[in-house]
This record gives structure tokens, sequence and C-alpha cells, in this order.
């Protein structure tokens, strides 16, 4: 493990000379991993929920650790989001990375160096089975198992229910020392509210249901959001579809995916490495984005209201190039829906026979009660670095982050704190209980100096650099207390 993650601030990555192999049992299979007289009591174990990326590096690094793990995934294989055969994933035929290769890969295991800049999600989802098998996490690890409850004990450990995917098989609880929650968070659809919309007679989906450019072929589409998302279906349609408009609320900054030739991410960590103060890093990447992009109002598109850095970045070097041959229209937001059209604020309309909800995701954990992880009244769980809830010392959300940059280094850094924290407690419960009354309770910190749109699409929003250097703080201080 290196030493700090501060070491992950723009560097290359290292590769792990060991993968640790099974020490665990099977959670209610092999009595002789049984500590406990009650064989659902998994003593001093870590139930994992999830084996998307952020779950994987749980295992991996709690395993590395020394604890005992059981990680639970409902589908019947790993990658999460990556994984397209999953009926959750939200990722489309043609999605690729939008984070570069150096940015998004585990700092203990580097893809491929034959692979592009911006790899395809297939070979993403082949690089997390490559990491699955390299740390021999196999024996960890339960498919086809939902956790449907997680409650706490009066003792500070946790009863978690599962059962077989999709209805199948009994329910069983088993206890567990800690629980680490990575179910993802770009699965759960955030529909929008329009007027009219559940009267309007032409097909209506969300981005989640959207897998193939088939399903725009020869149609007039709308595609409502201007994330990455809805850029991306915004571009396909425009080479597919019988007509493309793309309403979008307010003007965005679309950065194209190579600056001076090299990935935009690398180019953006090499200035802010230079740690200048954050309105020079805003002015120099507006210089470079209108020499490279140009003015965005030319193209019909609105100014954006507000800075670089303050709204979650879209990479996509097509999508002004599509606006510019004429084969996107973009339109500002929706202010109702007929039967049979949709108005637009500007009083202009259209008459899509498909509508791409490009709406964006919300967090769901529906086997937690709401006040475990200190949900506020607008639904945003909120968590000491992101991650631990304030009043549950033996719960951690990992993965719950949208930087930007690519998100898996950020996952395993966050494994690292929450195997080390665990292993605090147990070893120096006094002293642990004392870092907690510290730190638990700092649940609005934002790790972000930019001003921010206040938002659902930005509730996780973070610069990689801000929170890698808190977690890097945390983790020191848990170094020293021990
Ligand atoms: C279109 C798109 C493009 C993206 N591009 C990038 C990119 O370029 N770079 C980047 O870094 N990130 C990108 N992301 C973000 C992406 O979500 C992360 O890369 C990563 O996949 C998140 O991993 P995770 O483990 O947190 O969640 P997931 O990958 O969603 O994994 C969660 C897992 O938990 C399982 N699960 C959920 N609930 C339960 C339960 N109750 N019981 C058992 N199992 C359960 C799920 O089945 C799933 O396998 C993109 C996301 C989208 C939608």
């Amino acid at each position: 493990m290196p030493e700090s993650c501060a070491q992950d601030l723009g560097r290359s990555p290292r590769v792990s000379s060991d993968g640790l192999r099974s020490r665990g049992g099977r959670p209610g299979g092999d009595a002789a991993t049984w500590r406990g007289a009650n064989p659902s009591d998994r003593t001093d174990h870590v139930c994992v929920i999830g084996a998307g990326a952020a779950g994987l590096t749980a295992v991996k690094n709690l395993r590395e650790a020394g604890f005992g793990v059981d990680c639970y995934e409902r589908e019947t294989g790993v990658g999460g989001a990556w994984n397209w055969r999953h009926d959750r994933s939200p990722v489309y035929a043609s999605t690729h990375l939008i984070s570069s290769k150096p940015f998004t890969q585990f700092p203990d295991f580097p893809m491929p160096d034959s692979w592009p800049d911006y790899p395809h999600h297939s070979q993403v989802l082949a690089y997390l089975e490559r990491y699955y098998d390299h740390f021999g996490l196999r024996d960890h690890v339960w498919f086809g198992t939902e956790v449907t409850q997680v409650s706490p004990t009066a003792d500070g450990r946790f009863d978690v229910t599962i059962s077989g995917a999709r209805g199948g098989g009994a329910d069983r609880t088993q206890r567990y020392a800690a629980v680490v929650v990575a179910n993802g968070h770009n699965w759960s659809p955030k529909m929008p509210s329009y007027e009219g919309l559940a009267d309007y007679q032409g097909e209506v989906i969300h981005s989640s249901a959207y897998k193939d450019a088939a399903q725009l072929r020869g149609k007039r589409v709308l595609v409502i959001g201007a994330g990455n998302t809805g850029c991306d279906i915004a571009v396909e349609a425009a080479q597919q579809a019988a007509r493309c408009w793309h309403s979008s609320r307010r003007g965005y900054w679309y950065a194209p995916k190579y600056v001076y030739g090299r990935p935009a991410d690398q180019v953006n960590d090499l200035v802010s490495a230079l740690r200048l103060p954050l309105a020079v890093r805003q002015r120099i990447f507006h210089r470079t984005l209108r020499r490279t992009v140009g003015d965005l109002s030319r193209f019909g598109l609105p100014k954006p209201d507000h800075k670089v850095y303050e709204t979650h970045p879209i990479q996509n070097s097509q999508l002004v190039y599509y606006v510019g041959h004429g084969a996107i229209t973009p339109v500002p937001d929706v202010a109702r829906f007929t039967r049979d059209a949709v108005e637009f604020t500007d009083g202009r309309t259209a008459q899509p026979e498909l509508v791409v909800l490009a709406t964006g995701y919300l967090p769901r954990f529906e086997f937690l009660s709401p006040e475990l992880l200190n949900v506020d009244a607008e639904g945003r769980p909120r968590l000491f670095l992101h991650m631990f809830s304030p009043s549950q010392p033996g719960l951690a959300v990992a993965g719950l982050l949208q930087p930007d940059s690519g998100v898996f280094s950020l996952m395993h850094w966050q494994a690292v704190t929450i195997a080390t924290w665990l292993r605090l407690r147990e070893s120096h419960p006094e002293k642990a209980a004392r870092f907690w009354r510290r730190h638990a309770s700092s649940t609005s910190e934002r790790y972000n100096h930019a001003k921010v749109k206040q938002s659902t699409r930005h509730w996780f929003e973070i610069s990689h650099i801000e929170y890698l250097r808190a977690v890097d703080k945390t983790l020191r201080e848990l170094d020293a207390v021990a």
C-alpha cells in the first residue's frame, strides 16, 4: 500500500505484488470458520454490499487489513454499472470512459498500456474482472444474493438480512461487526415532473433504458438533459435519428476529450498540481475552451451561467460539432408537454416520437432506515468524508462520490480508510471513540473550493485533489492515533 494517498495526486500507479487468497469461510456454509456459538453470527467479519468497483476494492483492502469479508451481490457477476448485462446497468453500447485511463484506474492495478486513453465499457468490465481474479476475491463474493435489510444491534454491530435476488431463496439474517455499503448511485432514475408528461402520446424513456443507437434510428428524438449521458445520446441521435432536439436547462462548458493532444483531465490535473488559486485556474480553463471549442453562443447554445468547476464537467468533443452541422437543434428547458407536442420555455415547440429523459439518478438505500445515513430533508445522506455515518461507527458507504476525475482510485483510498478505521476501532476502542467524537459530525464539508451549483446532480460533486487531501489527512491521523 502506498504510504499516502497524496502520492495519488497525478502520479503513475504501482502494482501490488500480492493478492491475498481466501481465508474466510462460506457464510452459513463452513462451520470451521464460525467463531461464535450462533451460526448466524459472523463475529468480527465485515459485510460488503455490492461487487461493483467500490465493493471490489472494499473487499480487497479489508482482506489486506486482515478482516474476514462476505460481499453480497444481487447480480450474477462483478462490475456493477460497467456490466451491461445487469438489469440496472446505466451503460449503453457506445459508452466509453469519460475520464482517461490513468485518472480512472486503481492505484495498485493499472489498465493495460495497449488500451486506448478512453476504454470501452466492455474493457472496463474486463478490467474489474481481472482485478477480482488478481486479488483473489472469488471466495468472498456471493452472487445472486440481495441485501434486503441492515439493522444496528445494541452492541454496535449489524444484522444483515439476505435473500436470493429476484425473490429466489429464503431470507437469512447474519450478524456482522461492520457493514460497507457499495450499492452504487447511478441506477435509480431521477424522473422529472413536467406538466402534461403523463398524458404525452409519444414514447418516453429514461436514459437508463437506452442501450443501443438502433432505438433512435429514423425517429424524431428529443433528448432532455445535458449531462454526459444526455450529450452522448444527442450525438448518437444526430447520426441515427431523423431529427434531434437537445434540451438543457442552462448553458454548460462542453470540454473536448483532448486538449493540446492530451486527455483533458490530464491537462487539468497538471494545472491543478501548480496549486494556483481557483480563480486563476478558472481563467486558464476558460481561455483554453475559448481557443479550442470557441464561443458556444455562436452555435445557438446558451452561454454558461456559471464558471468552470461549478458544475460537473461535460467531456464531449462531438456535441458542438453536430450542433455546428445542424444535426442537433439546441432548445431550452421544457415548459410543458401537450398530448402530441412539447413546448419549450422560449415558446418553440417540437413533436418528437421519442423523448429520452437523461435526467440522472438518485442514490437509494432501500435496505437502511434513512436516519442511519443521516439523510436530510431533501433525501441526501450527510456523511463524514461522504463515507461515515455520524451515528454508526461501524457503517460506511463507499463510492458515493462524483469527482472531476475518474473514481476508482478514490474508491481505493476510501476502502483503505474504512479498513484502517475499523482496525483502530477493534484494536484501540477508546482512542477510536476520541477520534470519532472529533470528526464524525463534520458532515457538511464539500471537498471543493468552487461554488458548485445546488442540485441533486451535484450532491457528491468533489474536487478529486481536495478530497484526496482530506482522506490523506484522516489516514495520517488514524495512523498516528494507533
Ligand atoms: C454513463 C456513465 C458513464 C460513466 N463514466 C465514468 C467514467 O468515465 N469514469 C468513472 O470513474 N466513472 C464513471 N461513471 C461512474 C460509475 O458509476 C463508476 O465508475 C462506478 O461504476 C461506480 O461503482 P460502484 O461500485 O459505486 O457502483 P455500481 O457499479 O453501481 O455497483 C453497485 C453494485 O451493487 C449491487 N447492489 C446494489 N444493491 C444491492 C443489494 N441490495 N444487495 C446486493 N447487491 C446490491 C449492484 O447490483 C451493483 O453490482 C459513469 C457512470 C455512468 C452512468
